[in-house]
């Protein structure tokens, strides 16, 4: 008999079985080991300030402490090392650009996340020269792939994993525990990332899905060691290769990387690169984005036995440790859901 059985093995159901164990909960996770997982293939990149006119991310003054917290304790319980503070620059393309980057580092609300402009310093000779650059400031990056990868391990020396794809019809929901297997559980906890969408007890929430693709590269005498960005990233991994993403369509006919998918992160990274570069891999990846982006958590509004935690969408590594945290709090000391997130806003159409 476990608490909890955790469906799924990628950043959400990685933290949640963390957590629930530090709790004293026992657990048991499954994971069909799918090539497709989002937290396989995410650069795991943690940046305050995003996207063209540079506004703060959602709740980024909640989620930022959390996040080096519970990752920083995290290396430290088992001694692991994959959360790695790394200087962000980005390119500004035009003086509008460099305006508006000027303007947003005088708002006080914004200082203590973005520098002036940033000098490129000895990549300048490794780089095709761009109008201008800014400087994020507390951008780290999760190794989320080494994350999940440690993690499975220890619950497989534990007894506590089994690699299986969950196949719902095999799941015995009584009122008094719910069964897989042969393992009883009080509840079911459903980390199923982009697959949710397919779960008959949740596939009533607003999922949509963004496909992305990557590439890791070799790039012989780069050296680099910030991550940078010109319409993608360039990332260093701790291989000393390089992630180069992403690709983002919310309009795909299947999960697999694609030819034209390498050709535009090739002809990106060419426009951006003068170095030679040699492709090492190149993946795809769903990321569980939603309608709303804001994650989904709570109870099933008809069988209490069935959780979730999902819609983590573009911000795994920023968004899991607060909001599974919350999640762990609301199972474990009844606390109540922040409506922003609280799946009971959806509207349930109907009984399964
Ligand atoms: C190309 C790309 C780049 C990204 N870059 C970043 C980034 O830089 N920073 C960032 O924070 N986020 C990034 N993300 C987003 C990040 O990957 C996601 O937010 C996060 O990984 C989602 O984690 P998850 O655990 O919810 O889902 P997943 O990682 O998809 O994990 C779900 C797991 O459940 C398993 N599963 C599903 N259903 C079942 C079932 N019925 N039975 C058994 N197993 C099941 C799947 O195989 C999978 O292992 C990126 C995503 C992509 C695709």
């Amino acid at each position: 008999m476990v608490d909890y059985l955790i469906v799924g093995q990628g950043i959400a159901g990685t933290l949640m079985g963390y957590l629930l164990q530090k709790a004293g909960k026992r657990i048991h996770v499954l994971d069909n080991d799918s090539p497709r997982s989002s937290s396989k293939h995410a650069a795991g990149i943690i940046n305050p300030v995003t996207g063209r006119r540079y506004v703060k991310s959602w709740r980024i003054e909640d989620l930022l402490p959390f996040a080096h917290t519970m990752y920083s304790e995290i290396e430290r319980e088992f001694d692991i090392q994959v959360f790695h503070q790394m200087p962000l620059i980005r390119t500004l393309y035009d003086q509008k650009d460099r305006n508006n980057w000027m303007l947003r580092i005088t708002d006080p609300a914004y200082e203590k996340y973005m520098s002036g402009e940033a000098d490129l310093g000895t990549y300048a000779d490794r780089l095709h020269p761009d109008f201008s650059y800014g400087q994020t400031l507390h951008t780290a990056r999760l190794d989320i792939p080494a994350f999940i990868a440690h993690f499975r391990q220890h619950w497989q020396k534990r007894g506590e994993y089994t690699i299986t794809q969950l196949d719902m019809e095999a799941l015995e929901i009584r009122d008094d525990i719910v069964k897989w297997e042969g393992i009883e559980a009080e509840k079911v906890i459903f980390c199923e990332g982009s697959w949710g969408k397919q779960n008959p007890y949740f596939n009533y929430l607003p999922f949509r899905g963004a496909k992305g693709e990557i590439m890791e590269v070799a790039i012989p005498g780069a050296n680099f060691d910030r991550i940078i960005k010109r319409k993608l990233f360039i990332v260093p991994l701790q291989n000393g290769n390089y992630w180069i993403g992403t690709t983002n369509t919310n309009w795909f006919d299947h999960e697999e990387p694609t030819a034209e998918g390498l050709a535009e992160l090739e002809e990106k990274l060419k426009a951006f690169l003068k170095l030679d570069f040699e492709i090492i891999a190149h993946h795809s990846a769903i990321r569980p984005t939603v309608k709303h982006r804001r994650p989904f958590l709570g109870h099933h509004p008809e069988q209490n036995r069935l959780v979730i935690f999902n819609g983590l969408g573009t911000k795994g590594a920023s968004l899991g440790p607060f909001w599974a945290a919350h999640l762990v709090s609301h199972l474990l000391e009844g606390t109540s859901l922040d409506s922003e997130v609280d799946i009971r806003q959806y509207p349930y159409p109907s009984a399964v």
